[in-house]
């Protein structure tokens, strides 16, 4: 039995804070999103996005459900960022030196971290 939280209907900062990030993971659950992607749909700055993602990605771990994160890779020659933690878009591929990086990608899943 999944039990759901029920959202209140105040409106205060840190909640409408909360509610955001509820609304990204519910468009995680759905789908593959960049930081970016997420950034248009939500329409807040993608940094603010990257700081949600790591939230979430912190938070997560503790439940069900984890944030499954797709590594940054470069469209170039294929080198992929494994061993990147921060979140954000790396500025160029330290094999080829070329710029043309596809951003790391968010899904969550359910299940436990492998
Ligand atoms: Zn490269």
């Amino acid at each position: 039995m999944e039990r759901k939280r029920r959202v209140g209907r105040e409106r205060e900062p840190e909640e409408r804070f909360e509610t955001v990030r509820h609304y990204i993971a519910a468009l995680l659950e759905e789908g593959t999103y960049s930081a970016k992607e997420l950034s248009q749909v939500i329409r807040i700055p993608e940094k603010d996005v990257c700081d949600h993602l790591e939230h979430l990605q912190r938070t997560l771990g503790k439940g069900d459900r984890h944030l499954e994160v797709i590594c940054a890779s470069c469209r170039h020659c294929g080198f992929v960022f494994k061993k990147r933690d921060r979140l954000t878009k790396p500025g160029k591929c330290p094999s080829c030196r070329s710029i043309h990086i596809q951003a790391p990608a968010f899904h969550i899943e359910a299940g436990y971290r492998r």
